[in-house]
């Protein structure tokens, strides 16, 4: 069992004060990892480490708007001179901006894309940048989604955000793998968390999900938290470029 676990390694996770990141660095944090994580609310990143020192794991904040794409690498480096070189960065921060494409505001475009593709590409080359300097080997887990491989009305910004982010997980992957630095991204279903929370309230999406997800249900933080552990560890040390999907057999079946 100890190649499923990642002791002593340092895990920078952003979106990691709620949701996927915060189950993400509980589950990271129960298999010996320091997180530290990231997100613009310092309040509610407070309040996550709190309830994550409280179960013994190391945790550390680093409170940052993504949005600021060209602050991500000096931001990077202050927080490695404080919190130690990350060697694994689970990329879960994003947004969803709604709407018919032909009426979408061009500034809900592009913040969508800001935060959802282009800072994942910045951060994951300083991330990397990092790691090749020292001589030291790495895993990045992008948090892609069912719009990385298909789209439903109203999603233009996010299902091509998130298509992006699926061919980013590939392309950084090959150029990365000869440094031991691999790439790659979990795709979740529905998954309860603030982000879906308005679909949940809609009685006619949430028995949509229900009856269309193989499994009868939405996923919960907890079910993906395990698979990005699983990539983060030694246990996928010949996995890389994959997008995984985590998505109660959604995908399987139309
Ligand atoms: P939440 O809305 O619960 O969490 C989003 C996280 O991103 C928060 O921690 C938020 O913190 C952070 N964040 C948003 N904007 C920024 C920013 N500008 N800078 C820094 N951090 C930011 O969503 P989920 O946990 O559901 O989503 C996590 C990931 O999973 C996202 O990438 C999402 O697209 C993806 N996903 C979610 C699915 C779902 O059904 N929930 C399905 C498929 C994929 P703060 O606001 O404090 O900055």
């Amino acid at each position: 069992m100890s190649r499923f676990l990642v002791s002593g390694k340092i895990a920078l996770i952003t979106g990691g004060n709620r949701g996927i990141g915060l189950g993400a660095a509980k589950a990271l944090g129960e298999s010996g990892a320091k997180v530290i994580l990231v997100a613009r609310d310092q309040g509610a990143l407070e309040q996550s480490a709190t309830g994550l020192c409280a179960s013994g794991i190391d945790v550390n904040c680093a409170a940052f708007d993504l949005a600021r794409t060209g602050e991500i690498s000096t931001w990077y480096e202050e927080c490695v001179c404080r919190h130690g070189r990350p060697e694994i960065l689970v990329n879960a921060a994003g947004i969803t901006r709604r709407g018919d494409a032909i009426n979408l505001d061009l500034a809900d475009w592009s913040e969508t894309l800001a935060i959802n593709a282009t800072a994942v590409f910045e951060l994951s080359r300083v991330f990397a940048r990092s790691l090749i300097e020292a001589k030291a080997r790495g895993k990045i887990v992008n948090i892609a989604s069912l719009m990385t491989a298909a789209a439903r009305r109203g999603t233009s910004a996010y299902a091509a955000s998130k298509g992006a982010l699926g061919q980013l997980t590939k392309a950084l992957a090959i150029e990365w793998a000869s440094h031991g630095i691999h790439v790659n991204a979990i795709a979740p279903g529905y998954i309860d968390t603030e982000m879906s929370k308005s679909l949940r309230e809609d009685p006619e999406f949430d028995g949509w999900v229900k009856k269309r997800c193989p499994l009868g249900r939405w996923g919960s933080a907890e079910d993906i938290a395990w698979p990005i552990v699983f990539l983060a560890s030694p246990a996928s040390d010949f996995i890389t470029g994959q997008v995984i999907y985590v998505d109660g057999g959604w995908l399987a079946t139309f």
